[in-house]
């Protein structure tokens, strides 16, 4: 059998890094693909000239993508000047490639892997090595006639199968110990792309994991990647409070001089999760004085409507608890900036529905970057209908196709004085109201995915 050689150039910009990482490493997993050469270009003209060398050195050139949707037009005139000045396999994947296969494929991508990246990756280039077709292979959607061709989501696997980050290229990156969540909420992409369940990589594989970036000498802390992180361990809403502790106590082991960030960015806790039990664990072991609250809506109706699982009320709970053990509460909407961005108030008696008041009378809240990025993005407008509805797309991928909306763009961070001002007795926490019909039109596409 005639064997070829691919070189993957991953496209290491913007959005989607981790994805990357991550997906580049699992090659390292397979016998037949541990020695695929591996490169990361930091533009497009890198990944041109990275592309152009593997060619011109007889190899199989494959430009590896991964962008979350506010980066997607612009990854398409990468890749369409890409494409002017070198030969390739364009690959997508990620979160918004799998939330809009067609339109991804259309913009000039030649394969979409679907869903989770790993065990395709790893396929592809075992394929590739054979000299097969890639579009056989599951994971993968292609166009046939201009008409999508899919084969489904790509392979779930157990977490501790593949490395969280890709040591060997020292790209290191939040350390996932969660995919998937149960609580399903309507506008979130998490269930819909890796299941309505937790699979938790497991404490040794996170200890191992440690282990190796502190080896590496360059990283000194360990950051977590999780839908939920008081949710480590357990199967249903429960927080397993004994399965986080030994996770924490690992990796405090591992890191005794480091720093360990738990509960902030991208590890946020559900507010009924943040009990003053939950809060004594975590202040045993972590070094963030902030917690990151995924708080969503300061509508009950909204919380409703979207399936969150909480109340409003959970959520001012939660940040006094937080206030009474130590921490500073911060609040995340990370659902839907558009609709849910505070603003100052306008109107001495705001009503939930009309009003985009964070708090009344409160002050200016910080500027969101999430908007800035979005309103630049001529997707937004590629995403309203004419009626005004917004597409599939940008209803269920707001919260991971938008590195904006999971990052410091998003938080609402209340010092100690501003959040006990907020939550006095006179202060009404309210955001803007999103549409009944927004909300109830959503396609539940995680059905698809339980
Ligand atoms: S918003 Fe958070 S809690 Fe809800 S489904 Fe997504 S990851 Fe899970």
């Amino acid at each position: 059998m005639l064997m070829a050689r691919p070189v993957i150039v991953a496209h290491h910009t913007r959005s989607g890094l981790a994805a990357l990482n991550v997906v580049t490493a699992a090659l390292q997993t397979d016998p037949l693909t541990d020695g695929v050469e591996v490169r990361f270009a930091r533009d497009r003209a890198a990944l041109a000239a990275g592309l152009t060398a593997a060619a011109g050195a007889g190899a199989v050139p494959v430009a590896a993508w991964s962008f979350y949707s506010p980066d997607f037009l612009e990854s398409a005139r990468d890749l369409s000047w890409v494409r002017a000045r070198a030969p390739g396999l364009h690959v997508a994947g990620g979160v918004h490639a799998t939330a809009e296969p067609l339109a991804t494929l259309r913009a000039g991508f030649d394969l979409v892997a679907l869903g989770e990246g790993e065990a395709t990756a790893v396929a592809l280039a075992s394929t590739l090595i054979a000299s097969g077709d890639p579009r056989d292979l599951p994971g993968i959607a292609f166009l046939r006639q201009d008409r999508l061709v899919s084969n489904g989501p790509g392979e779930r696997r157990a977490l501790d199968d593949f490395p969280a980050f890709n040591a060997r290229a020292r790209k290191w990156n939040a350390l996932e110990i969660t995919r998937g969540c149960i609580y399903a909420c309507s506008f979130c992409q998490t269930p819909f792309m890796f299941k309505a369940r937790f699979r938790h990589r497991s404490v040794g594989n996170v200890r191992a994991q440690v282990a190796r970036m502190r080896e590496s000498g360059t990283v000194r802390y360990a950051r977590f990647l999780t839908p939920t992180c008081l949710s480590y361990g357990s199967t249903n809403a429960s927080a397993d409070l004994d399965a986080v502790e030994e996770l924490l106590a690992a990796v405090r082991e591992e890191l005794p001089e480091g720093k360990i960030y738990f509960g902030t960015f991208p590890s946020e806790c559900r507010p009924e999760h943040v009990t003053p039990a939950a809060l004594r664990v975590l202040k045993k072991y972590v070094d963030n004085d902030q917690l990151v609250i995924g708080g969503q809506s300061g509508s009950d109706r909204v919380l409703r409507a979207t399936h969150r699982g909480h109340t409003v009320e959970d959520v001012r709970r939660a940040a006094r608890a937080c206030l009474e053990a130590g921490f500073v509460p911060t609040s995340t909407s990370c659902s839907d900036c558009r609709a849910k961005r505070p603003r100052i108030a306008r109107s001495p008696s705001p009503s939930p529905r009309s009003s985009s008041t964070w708090a009344r009378g409160s002050t200016a809240m910080p500027s969101c970057r999430c908007r800035e990025r979005r309103s630049r993005a001529p997707y937004r407008s590629r995403s309203t209908t004419p009626s005004g509805r917004r597409s599939s797309a940008s209803s269920r991928g707001a919260r991971c196709t938008d590195s904006g909306a999971r990052s410091k763009g998003s938080r609402r961070t209340w010092s100690r004085s501003d959040a006990v001002r907020r939550l006095g007795s006179r202060s009404q926490i309210l955001l803007p109201s999103q549409s009944p019909a927004t909300t109830a039109q959503r396609p539940r596409t995680f059905e698809a995915a339980r």
